[in-house]
């Protein structure tokens, strides 16, 4: 397979901008297996612009291009391609209809020589951009590839790495790839490895375990020429990790554990409050981060002092008693809250994010109680002394903790 690459724009002729597009999917094809012969730049202009692509077409069997797919007068990639391969262009209406529905989603009208982006001919299909409006164009003519994206990098980036390497690899081996990650909890990476080593030596799927903040994750890729094949794969590889991994297992690829207890919490009906020393209210804004949170979030406090605990109901002499860093005080600020707040369920966490040491208690020691009617919940461990992942890990254990205690629920 040769592959060319068309940077399109005035601005990379006039030195306005260096080219990152070309050398950004330069890198990417070998990985892919493709040989890459040629680079092109050439500015907005239409004849030109179709010279390139005609010199690519002859000689190349994939023409990626990058540029001139935006609204105006002179982006004239579209065009270009139509032209290219003798083809009519016309506006789709489902492409328009989508189109639209990205203005009104920010809340514009959408200025009519927009509509010109929801052009296509025969050939192409219309690859969906998640970043911005212009549709990127995936066209297959004669044996031939032409791939054009938008030239924002970002917008590159996103649809190459979303859309088009995932098609272009399954089209190039004629097979489908389908991963699954599975998300833990409370176990060391070399634990987890451990447990898992019978997998590890599987081809098909592949298990690959990498260490998050959030947890110890695990990935499954399967291929096979055929998408039902590849499920099946993975769902059998799946069913022995959940023998093997259990408890341990809290979500699947796009979940998050703030979104997975927020689920938890509302079809329960039960309410929540924090009180934060250490994580100095991140579990509150990680809560927060879930649209309609409210609706079971009663809020949190930062109590950052002693003092400030002793405000919001913490015993003084337990403080004096215990420091600050212990968990029978965790337990007491995930009561207090809770009575404040009059919440069903109370969470503290208080631990030392470091550097300094704290009551000659090490640094990364976090204690989290969680707190109900007739129910408690606790959580103690030492974190490696990073300061900012002390506080991130902590929250992530928290509502790791707190799904644990919602499965048990009565
Ligand atoms: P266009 O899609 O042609 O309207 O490009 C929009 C913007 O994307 C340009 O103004 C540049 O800032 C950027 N851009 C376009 N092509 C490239 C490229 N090859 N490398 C880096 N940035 C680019
Ligand atoms: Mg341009």
């Amino acid at each position: 397979m040769k592959a060319e690459i068309i940077s399109i724009g005035t601005e990379l002729l006039l030195g306005q901008i260096a080219d990152t597009n070309a050398p950004y999917l330069a890198s990417e094809l070998p990985l892919l297996g493709i040989d890459l012969y040629w680079i092109t730049q050439v500015g907005d202009n239409r004849n030109r612009l179709v010279d390139a692509l005609k010199r690519a077409y002859d000689r190349s069997d994939i023409i990626i291009a990058t540029g001139g797919l935006g609204p105006t007068e002179d982006d004239v990639t579209r065009e270009a391609i139509a032209e290219l391969l003798g083809e009519e262009m016309g506006v789709d209406p489902e492409l328009e209809q989508w189109l639209r529905g990205m203005f009104q989603k920010i809340g514009y009208e959408m200025p009519e020589r927009n509509v010109k982006q929801a052009n296509l001919i025969p050939s192409a299909r219309a690859i969906p951009n998640l970043q911005g409006t212009a549709p990127g164009w995936w066209v297959e003519h004669e044996g031939k590839l032409i791939l054009a994206m938008p030239g924002p990098p970002g917008e590159m980036k996103q649809m190459w790495e979303k859309e088009i390497r995932p098609k272009l690899k399954q089209k190039l081996s004629g097979e489908v790839i389908i991963s699954r990650t599975i998300k833990t909890l409370g176990l060391t990476e070399a634990k987890v490895d451990e447990m898992v080593s019978p997998l590890l030596t599987s081809t098909n799927p592949t298990l690959a375990v990498y260490a998050k903040l959030d947890g110890i994750q695990l990935r499954l890729t399967a291929k096979d020429r055929e998408r039902a094949k590849a499920k099946e794969l993975i769902a059998q590889a799946e069913e022995r990790l959940q023998n093997i991994l259990g408890w341990a297992i809290w979500g699947y690829d796009e979940d998050t554990l703030e979104d997975l207890v927020g689920a938890m919490l509302r079809e329960k009906g039960l309410s929540l409050a924090t009180m934060e020393s250490c994580s100095g209210g991140l579990l509150a804004s990680t809560i927060t981060d879930v649209p309609g949170s409210s609706d079971y979030f009663k809020g949190g406090l930062v109590a950052y002092s002693a003092q400030m605990k002793t405000a919001f109901g913490v015993d003084a002499a337990l403080l004096a008693r215990q420091g600050t860093v212990d968990p029978e005080v965790a337990a007491a600020m995930a009561q207090a809250v809770r009575l404040r707040l009059e919440a069903d369920i109370g969470i503290g966490i208080t631990g030392i994010a470091g550097p300094a040491e704290v009551e000659e208690k090490p640094v990364g020691t976090v204690h989290i109680a969680i707190d109900a009617e007739g129910k408690r919940g606790s959580l103690s461990v030492l974190y490696p002394p990073r300061r900012h992942e002390i506080k991130r890990r902590a929250v992530f254990s928290a509502l790791f903790k707190l799904r644990q205690f919602l499965l048990d629920w009565e």
